[in-house]
């Protein structure tokens, strides 16, 4: 097994090398996320110039749309739905339940011998992401409601948002996609958004901008806390080598954060 995107380095704007084509034109299967989070696939695809089997692990997911009063795109708060999927489905572990299903059938297609110990792998791991689910829900439940505010960097956390009660207050990039860079008047009813809703932090993301967020957070008198890993791993001497680490690191990150002191 090869990861195309090194960690540490933000999907979004990945840019393929030589390697991922030779590495894709002798891959047996290729997984992607799906839903536009890699705008790179389709010109790695062709360039490969080999027509490899390819699943998208988000298959099947409806994309949440952006919640009332939510930032968006030029400063508008949300009213109602918007258009552009957003990827990011990994983020809420039941979630991913549909990625574990999806990448054992297509792993079943390829190598039908295997299929008996795909299923029985994937079995444990939904068990394992189940699990992952209810532990969050426990920690979540120490912060109370009113003080379940996010703002990260861009807009990563929505899934994660609506299975345990937060709210998004905004995102330095108003985007579902880091490509976008924020105007100054977006930072400004950014910072406006954050006092009239009492944030209490703006979550930095592993490859994001962090002066930008130190901007927005200083503007509205409130900590930056580094950093969540949202799109990308560790290696194993770090907090987050795997899918159930970094979610766990990540909800301790938002748990500490948000759950003491004063309002
Ligand atoms: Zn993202």
């Amino acid at each position: 097994m090869r990861s195309l995107i090194p960690p540490g380095v933000d999907p979004h704007g990945y840019e393929p090398t030589p390697q991922d084509v030779v590495a894709v034109a002798g891959a047996r299967l290729i997984v992607v996320n799906g839903a536009g989070l890699e705008s790179f696939i389709a010109k790695l695809l062709a360039n490969a110039g080999a027509d490899r089997p390819l699943v998208e692990a988000s298959h099947g997911l409806v994309s949440r749309s952006a919640r009332e009063g939510e930032v968006l795109e030029g400063g508008v708060i949300a009213t109602g739905p918007t258009s552009e999927p957003d990827p990011h489905f990994w983020l809420d572990p039941v979630m991913a339940v549909r990625y574990v299903q999806n990448i054992r059938d297509a792993l079943s297609r390829i190598d039908p011998a295997g299929e008996k110990i795909y299923g029985s792998n994937a079995d444990a791991y939904i068990q394992q992401l189940r699990q992952l689910d209810t532990w969050i829900a426990s920690r979540v439940a120490a912060i109370p409601p009113e003080k379940r505010a996010l703002v990260t960097n861009h807009e990563s956390l929505g899934y994660f948002a609506d299975r345990y009660g937060f709210r998004i207050i905004g995102t330095v990039i108003p985007s579902v996609s880091t490509e976008a860079t924020p105007t100054a008047r977006q930072l400004a009813r950014l910072v406006e958004a954050l006092k009239a809703a009492g944030a209490r932090a703006v979550f930095l993301e592993v490859g994001g901008s962090p002066q930008m967020a130190r901007q927005v957070a200083q503007e509205a008198g409130i900590p930056v806390v580094t950093e969540l890993y949202t799109h990308s791993l560790t290696d194993s001497s770090g907090p987050a080598p795997t899918y159930l680490d970094m979610m766990r690191y990540d909800v301790k990150t938002i748990v500490d954060a948000l759950a003491g002191g004063s309002s």
